[in-house]
This record gives structure tokens, sequence and C-alpha cells, in this order.
């Protein structure tokens, strides 16, 4: 008994020696290589990237955060645009309601616009690929228990067509949703999706032009037994009208999915379509 009470002792002391050292070397290191934004190169407070005792990083410093996402306010629980105060949007927004959206909902960071726009913009590129990791970092930050309470079984990023990838090497999508994943600790199917054709550049066409040059664009090549029954969380940097999203989430419920809730950084506000 009194040898049982002595070992439950040492192993306690032993606890509290790891995590000790674990604090001292996590001091250290945060001397030496101090947090910095990604976006202005900024001091990041400790406290704006700790979370539980663990380090969040990267993230945007304060000034950025601030300047990046809008005030909360009311949003559209369809499509994540702004709306006013008091409008119901259960059922969607006067921009979305028609558009028979086949996701449950969009969570988002912010609007497409000011800092937000410049930061999705430069993360796109592959050497600021810290600027998209930090995004997403922000929109688990911000909307940790929205998307927890999702329950995702899989996190899926809206792919590209793969001789995108040879020109490419940064796909934002991609780094978004795996942090997401690693944040959620949620499986990241990276190649559950597929996209089979290169279509011409959406931002020129017409909402009705852009549903008909994703038609059956995306597919789920392998791992469909993977699909079956589970909640998907589909990851987008920018949401302009949501045809992308939107066709995704059919192929995925056609394959057998469950249900489809959409993440993305911004979403571009309706004036500017
Ligand atoms: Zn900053
Ligand atoms: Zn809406």
């Amino acid at each position: 008994m009194r040898s049982t009470s002595l070992a439950q002792f040492n192993v306690t002391r032993r606890r509290m020696f790891e995590t000790s050292c674990r604090e001292l070397c996590r001091s250290a290191y945060r001397f030496v290589f101090p947090p910095a934004c990604p976006l202005c190169h900024g001091e990041v407070a400790a406290t704006s990237c700790e979370v539980d005792g663990r380090l969040v990083t990267p993230v945007l410093c304060d000034r950025c955060s601030a300047e990046a996402i809008p005030p909360p306010g009311n949003r559209c629980q369809k499509c994540g645009v702004s709306i006013g105060q008091f409008i119901r949007s259960e059922k969607g927004c006067s921009t979305c309601r028609n558009l028979s959206y086949r996701f449950d909902c969009v969570i988002r960071l912010g609007l497409y616009d000011g800092l937000l726009r410049e930061a999705c913009i430069r993360g796109k590129s592959s050497h600021t690929q810290p600027i998209s990791a930090a995004l997403a970092n922000l929109l688990w930050l911000n909307e940790r228990v929205t998307l927890e309470a999702v329950k995702p079984d899989l996190v899926v990023p809206v792919p590209r067509y793969w001789t995108r990838r040879l020109t490419q090497s940064h796909h934002q999508a991609e780094t978004i949703s795996r942090v997401l994943s690693q944040r959620l600790q949620v499986p990241h199917a990276r190649t559950l999706l597929h996209k089979t054709r290169l279509t011409p550049d959406q931002s020129e066409l017409t909402a009705a032009q852009r549903r008909l040059n994703l038609r059956g664009a995306f597919s789920v090549w392998f791992g469909q037994r993977q699909v079956i029954g589970k909640t998907i969380l589909l990851v987008d940097d920018i949401l302009t009208t949501g045809t992308t999203v939107n066709e995704c989430t059919k192929t995925l419920l056609n394959a057998g999915a469950k249900r489809v809730v959409v993440a993305a950084i911004a979403v571009v506000p309706p004036y500017r379509h």
C-alpha cells in the first residue's frame, strides 16, 4: 500500500517536472523567436495566440485582426453575408433565397473587403503561405464554437484542376482546410474531391454562366465509402456567388454525404458580384 502511494507520488512529481520543462522550453523559444504577424510583421501579443495553454501560430496581430474582421453583426444564416439587424434568415436572405444552395450554411471570418481582401490576395502566393494559415487560425479562434458544433467527420478543400498544381505551388483553400482539420482534430481529406476539367475564370461570368461553367466539374473518384453518411466541412478561401461550393456540395451529397457545411475566410458582399 505504502509502495503504491510512493509510486503515485513519483509519477505526479515526474509529470510536474515535465510540465515545467515544457513551459520553460516554450518561454525560451518565444523569447528567441517571438511570434510575428505574417501580414505587417509586427509583434503578436502572447494572449492573442494562446488557447488552453497551447500556442496557436501563425496569427495576425491584434491591429490587423481588428481591421480585418468586421464588428459582430447580423449575418445570413445560409450564405454568410451581412444583413440588417432585424432581418430573419433561417431560409436565406434576399441574395441567396432563390439560389437553392445545397450546403447547410456558411461559416466565415469576414467580408471580402479592406484588409481582409488584401490578406486573401497576398495569401494566394506560395511564399506568403503563413498568411493563409494565420487567416485559418483566425477563423478558428473567432468561430471555434460554431465550427465545433458542426461535428464534421472530414475536412475537404475545394479542389483545383491538376494542371493548376503545376503552375501554382500554393493552394490557399488546402492550407486553410489543413489548419482547420488540425484545430478540430478531424481527418483532412485533401484528395477526396477532384476537379475533372479546367474551367474558364469565373470572375467575368454572370451567376447563370458560372453554374453552367461548373456543372459536372467535380467528382469523388476514390474513397466514396469514406463519404457515405458523413458530415463534411467544405473549405474555400473566398466565396463570390457560392456557385463553386454549391457544385462541390452536390457532388459530395450525390456520393452519399449526409450534410455539407461550408467554411470560408471571406464572403464577397452582393454589391461586388
Ligand atoms: Zn499585423
Ligand atoms: Zn443569404
